[in-house]
């Protein structure tokens, strides 16, 4: 089945006045239609810069130099939408129509000068041919569902008037108001505390159910990413470097970078593995990329005059998609 929405090739580097920080550097990954793709890696990997390049939300000095982001239609073998080749006014109409988002920190996309109310109402008429008093009812109608108690009289907060859990919610509410086919979730519940992150998560489980929609989580937690995703993709350095089904990246990773990253989770690694290992070395500066494979500095299976020289390309092993040589073809890039 195609994918909900596809990204080849993605290049988002920060030009600085003393040379250029590749931060996101070759990502390609896809989106399964109303499935949950997580997004994991080590902080500074390039995945929120990846989640805000999708919606053209980088900002200066940040650019976005190359690849494709391929939005497809619900109807089959129709041309898909480059979100990066669109016309600005496209663009608009796909944002919370099409891909809404949700960050770590909700005071941040909120507008604190207008209660929660207007700013899902003024989210949903923009984008639909509705009335004031409609979409008033549709902004209590989503703050109920996504738990926010006493909806008809909280739909006149203020983002300031809220909690940091019910904040969260209120940003759900809104992103999900023009009903979506794809959410962008960043951390979005990081900055929560344990109980009411679970409370988050299930309620983004809950609506994908009633909605169908697509969510793209991106988050640093692997306990996270297993409790809720389908897939996963896992980003080192600015690149995907394995993709593949939950159960399969989480229980049985192909790249090193993966393998490292399970076995530092006690949860997830090994059975009577009591110490926590971390993954070895540490992230590379930003303006020195490691030649061949990016990985190979901090890599147990290094091999000496291929890994370091060698750029490896995606390939596929039983259902997963992983970027490393020791699962054969090679690429000079
Ligand atoms: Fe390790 Fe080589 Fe695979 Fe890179 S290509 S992950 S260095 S084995
Ligand atoms: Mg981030």
């Amino acid at each position: 089945m195609q994918p909900l929405l596809e990204v080849r090739e993605l290049r988002t580097h920060f030009e600085l006045g003393d040379g250029v920080v590749k931060a996101v550097d070759g990502v390609s990954l896809s989106v399964p239609r109303g499935r949950t793709l997580a997004v994991v890696g080590e902080s500074g990997c390039g995945k929120s810069v990846t989640a805000r390049s999708i919606l053209r939300l980088v900002e200066k000095p940040a650019r976005i130099v190359g690849g494709e982001i391929l939005l497809y239609d619900d109807a089959p073998d129709t041309k898909p939408l480059d979100l990066l080749a669109a016309k600005d006014k496209r663009l608009r109409q796909v944002r919370w129509a099409d891909i809404a988002m949700v960050f770590q920190e909700p005071m941040a996309s909120l507008s604190l000068v207008h209660t929660i109310g207007d700013q899902i109402i003024e989210a949903v008429r923009l984008h639909e041919n509705v009335g004031k008093q409609e979409a008033r009812d549709r902004a209590i109608e989503m703050l109920d569902r996504v738990g926010i108690p006493d909806p008809k009289r909280r739909v006149d907060s203020y983002p300031f008037q809220l909690s940091g859990g019910m904040r969260q919610r209120a940003m759900i509410a809104m992103a999900l108001s023009c009903r979506p086919r794809l959410l962008i979730a960043d951390e979005p519940t990081t900055a929560l505390d344990v109980t009411t992150q679970a409370q988050i998560l299930d309620l983004l489980q809950d609506l994908q159910q009633e909605f169908g929609m697509a969510i793209m989580l991106i988050t640093h937690d692997l306990g996270v990413a297993a409790q809720v995703a389908d897939e996963v993709a896992v980003m080192y350095l600015g690149e995907v470097v394995e993709q593949g089904p939950a159960s399969a990246v989480l229980s049985h990773p192909k790249h090193p970078y993966t393998q490292a990253l399970v076995r530092s989770v006690p949860r997830l690694g090994q059975r009577g593995q009591d110490r926590l290992v971390a993954v070895r070395g540490t992230v590379p500066p930003p303006y020195e990329r490691p030649t061949g494979c990016r990985f190979h500095p901090r890599c147990d299976s290094f091999m000496a005059g291929k890994c370091d020289v060698t750029v490896p390309v995606r390939v596929r092993s039983d259902e997963i998609d992983v970027a490393c040589l020791l699962y054969g073809e090679e690429a000079d890039r």
